[in-house]
């Protein structure tokens, strides 16, 4: 952090503003002139040379740059002085590009056009949350009443509340995995880091290495070697048979790394929320020095430990609110929020993408002969053989009742309508078995195409296929009618 002083009014702070549009530079630097020390450039070469020369206490960039990304720029920002807080801007905004910042430490992310307000509301913000800082390290630094220990350990401490920072941004457990990785791979200096998560139906375990990409063969190797001080609740056995996922994520910019012949040497530490064990941080390294370590290991498990139950109980409640319990498919939420994307696929794309509806025929006759539980396996039924009789890429969903639908994406509409009549016919012809009857039945559908080059509403395609079900319906069920 250099020579500067830790106690600074907001007046005395530095702020550097990156954007390779003139115009730009020119209105958020007259915005924020009047109340901060305000610098601007125009290209990543000059800001990372003004980020070597200066001392700036919040850093307003570009994402896209000419000669660099702005995240290029936050990273290098941050190499320098850890606790620098970095503003993103961009006219290209995506979720994922701000997941990234955020992840990678950026304090927020604003898309263009803004409002000059907003934009000084977060500057003013970024630079209140630099000044607590850094007067919370100047009060550390100075005061007497803490150790001598504890003091050479206030840059890790804040770190660490960085870190917390960062974890706090996402509840995707994939992304909270990469923060975890790299942060623990930057703080030990491993080869690469594994977390190995047991959580029920979900055992998965992501590992990083801290530069470059680094071969999966390397890395199951290694894991094997030391499973059992490593992933014990979790069984080898499924880990080699690869019934265990293995996310291999890429470390931070470098060539690919060579494989690593030798054994590297491990530390673990359990995660362990309530009581229980739901996983594993290990780092893997040439050698592993001192306690200093083991015991940064500790408190960051027990950080990370309950952000992934957080994660995970999220998952699941957002799983649970799309799946219908019947039968484990898709429902009606899901149908909707999945035709609205495929929608949105088809117009950007201009392509195309066929949707069926299908209800079993006679179904109140079935209930009303063989009673409601034969009713509902006659649903389960209908749902495996639906599962199995379309492609990965296909979508199968329950709109309710005994009504489900089909999403067949890019498909050919005269393929769509084979592969439709195929399983048609298929149902039809299968007897249905239970414990207590064995009889057939049937189902009605209805096929209509959506064209990206003429796109209608996501309802005006439900009713067209609604009407050709019905129509189906109408013309003796065990059809399938296309409307054109
Ligand atoms: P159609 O051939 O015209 O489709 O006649 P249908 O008898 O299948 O149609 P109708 O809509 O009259 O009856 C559907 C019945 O499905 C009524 C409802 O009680 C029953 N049902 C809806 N959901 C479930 C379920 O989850 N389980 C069971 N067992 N029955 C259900
Ligand atoms: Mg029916
Ligand atoms: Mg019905």
């Amino acid at each position: 952090m250099g020579t500067e002083p830790l106690i600074k009014r907001p007046c005395e702070c530095k702020v550097l503003i990156v954007d390779d549009e003139d115009v730009i530079c020119e209105v958020l630097k007259t915005a924020l002139a009047p109340h901060f020390n305000t610098t601007v450039c125009n290209s990543g070469k000059d800001a990372t040379a003004l980020i070597d020369q200066h001392c700036f206490d919040v850093i307003v960039t570009d994402l896209k740059l000419p000669d660099i990304l702005g995240t290029e720029i936050l990273a290098y920002a941050k190499s320098r002085d850890e606790f620098v807080e970095v503003i993103i801007i961009t006219g290209y905004a995506t979720l994922d590009s701000a997941t990234d910042a955020l992840n990678l430490g950026a304090v927020s992310y604003l898309s263009k056009p803004f409002a000059i307000s907003d934009f000084l509301f977060q500057v003013e913000k970024a630079i209140a949350s630099r000044i607590f800082h850094l007067k919370s390290l100047h009060l550390m630094q100075k005061s007497d009443m803490l150790e001598p220990g504890v003091k050479e350990h206030i840059y890790d401490i804040t770190a660490l509340y960085y870190f917390t920072r960062k974890l706090m941004m996402s509840l995707e457990i994939s992304e909270i995995m990469k923060v975890v990785l790299d942060e623990a791979n930057q703080r030990t200096g491993a080869a690469f880091c594994v977390v190995g998560v047991d959580l029920q139906g979900y055992q998965e375990i992501y590992v990083s290495p801290s530069y470059g990409e680094l071969d999966e063969k390397s890395i199951r190797t290694q894991l094997t070697r030391s499973w059992d001080k490593c992933f014990s609740y979790l069984s080898e056995q499924e880990f080699v048979s690869e019934k265990i996922p293995l996310h291999i994520h890429r470390g931070r910019q470098g060539e690919k790394q060579a494989a690593i012949d030798k054994e590297l040497q491990s530390v673990s530490v359990p995660m362990i929320v309530a009581g229980k064990t739901i996983g594993s941080i290990s780092v893997f390294k040439n050698e592993i020095e001192s306690k200093g370590h083991s015991q940064f290991m500790y408190v960051f498990t027990s950080l990370v430990s309950s952000v992934v139950e957080h994660a995970y109980s999220d998952m699941v409640a957002r799983f649970e609110a799309k799946t219908d319990s019947l039968t484990g498919v898709g429902n009606h939420r899901f149908f909707h929020e999945t035709l609205e994307r495929e929608i949105a696929r088809a117009n950007r794309r201009n392509s195309s993408f066929s949707l069926v509806l299908l209800d079993i025929d006679n179904f109140k006759i079935i209930n009303d002969t063989y009673g409601h539980q034969v009713g509902d396996a006659v649903i389960i039924d209908l749902t495996r053989r639906l599962s199995s009789s379309i492609r990965c890429a296909d979508i199968l969903a329950r709109y309710g009742g005994e009504e489900f639908c089909l999403i067949l994406p890019e498909g050919e509409e005269q393929g769509s309508q084979i592969l439709v009549e195929r399983i048609c016919q298929k149902i039809s012809e299968q007897p249905f078995t239970c414990a207590s009857a064995t009889f057939n039945y049937s189902a009605s559908f209805g096929l209509a195409v959506y064209r990206g080059d003429k796109p209608i509403s996501k309802d005006a395609l439900i009713e067209k296929a609604d009407k050709a079900m019905y129509a189906s319906k109408r013309k003796g069920k065990s059809q399938v009618t296309v409307c054109c």
